[in-house]
């Protein structure tokens, strides 16, 4: 018998996803390939990570220059492109901030909630739906009960509220509250996007009641929805931050931005990290940026996502088409999501079925024109393919 990968990832590597559909060996802008030579268009770009696609020369350029130059030094020591990326984050905030760099996006709420802890008060409101990542205190603040019951007791103080009601979250919060805590889009739940006011209610409310408002952008920020951050879209601003995924453009970094005051919540010794604010890392940050600046691509992924709306949205199977940008949620008259998944692996396209009645798509923001159109064509094949 010959040994495959399978049977290889199998032997060697703890079963925490299950068993990959798929041993990926190369990668170019929104195509990646298989072992067997097969090419795939990559509509989920490493779950909202790739935002330049695969092998982005000025990514490839940055990473190549930086590690030749400096890699790895430690928070004993400061780095240029470190405090350039910092700057940078803070200039498109366009606030008064500090940022924490973390590697991920659940490391970046772990310092959110730590900074919260600093107010001296302990209750966090947090919506159902949600995902915050998996450690430990991320896990505090993730709804699913399947991911969060084997690892009880939790940090505790948690309160739910059901995502979008703001009367729900009025009657939640008062004075004992240390901060509200909302994805402006909910990525994980399946693309869920909250009423019009949602996020002026949770500004209003913490504001009144002197609590932080904590907005996760891990899966929504860095242009995924044609702006930098999807909460400007409702014209506020939050007291805390965090972004990862996108940030790197596939080299693991997270951030946490503290507006104001909140920037000083953390002091010497209250929080750490070894590779954290790495100048590889932060270098691929900077240039992922740049590049969205240079080729307009928040122009851009608004207008190619209008084209993936525009084309899904008139299949018998899809009652819906959410989000904003390049995050896509196709929701579907029949939990038929997996099937979905399925069929279009097998027909060449990746993307990712959030919940048994919605698909998500989050494909690289340099996605063109023509292979969006090709997307489109393949999903309602697809779905053609999985309808009764
Ligand atoms: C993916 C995600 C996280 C967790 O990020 P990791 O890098 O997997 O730790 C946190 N919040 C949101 C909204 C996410 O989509």
């Amino acid at each position: 018998m010959t040994t495959t990968w399978t049977n290889r990832y199998e032997g060697a590597v703890m079963n925490t996803f299950g068993t990959p559909a798929r041993l990926l060996v190369r990668g170019e802008g929104a195509y990646v390939w298989d072992d067997a030579g097969t090419r795939y268009l990559d509509l989920l770009a490493g779950i909202a990570v790739n935002a330049l696609g695969h092998g982005h020369p000025a990514i490839v350029e940055a990473v190549t220059r930086q590690l030749t130059t400096l890699g790895h030094t430690s928070n004993f020591f400061a780095t240029e492109p470190q405090i350039a990326l910092a700057e940078k984050l803070v200039g498109l905030v366009g606030q008064d901030a500090r940022v924490f760099f973390a590697n991920s996006g659940a490391e970046a709420n772990e310092a959110a909630f730590k900074i919260t802890r600093r107010t001296g008060r302990t209750r966090i409101v947090v919506a159902e739906g949600s995902f915050h990542g998996r450690t430990m205190g991320a896990l505090a603040l993730t709804s699913k009960e399947a991911y969060r019951a084997p690892f009880e007791p939790l940090p505790g103080d948690v309160t739910w509220v059901p995502y979008g009601d703001a009367a729900a979250l009025e009657a939640a919060v008062d004075d004992t509250v240390a901060a509200v805590l909302l994805e402006p889009i909910q990525g994980e739940a399946g693309v869920v996007v909250p009423p019009e006011g949602y996020l002026q209610a949770a500004r209003d409310l913490t504001t009144r009641h002197g609590a932080l408002l904590w907005i996760d952008e891990v899966q929504t920020g860095m242009g995924r929805t044609g702006d930098w951050f999807a909460y400007s879209a409702s014209g506020i601003v939050p007291d805390l931050m965090t972004l990862a995924k996108g940030l790197g453009g596939g080299i693991p970094i997270g951030a946490c931005l503290a507006v104001g005051a909140a920037g000083s919540l953390l002091q010497p010794g209250n929080h750490g990290t070894t590779f954290g604010g790495n100048a590889v890392a932060t270098a691929a940050g900077l240039a992922v940026i740049a590049t969205i600046e240079r080729e307009d691509l928040l122009g851009h992924v608004t207008r190619v996502g209008d084209q993936l709306r525009r084309g899904l949205a008139d299949h018998p199977q899809v009652t819906d088409v959410t989000g904003r940008g390049l995050l896509v949620g196709i929701v579907l008259r029949e939990p038929v999501a997996a099937p979905a998944q399925k069929a279009a692996l097998a027909a060449g396209l990746i993307l990712n079925n959030a919940t048994p009645d919605r698909l998500r798509l989050a494909p690289p923001l340099i996605l063109s024109e023509d292979q969006a159109a090709d997307a489109v064509t393949g999903i309602r094949a697809v779905l053609d393919e999985v309808s009764a």
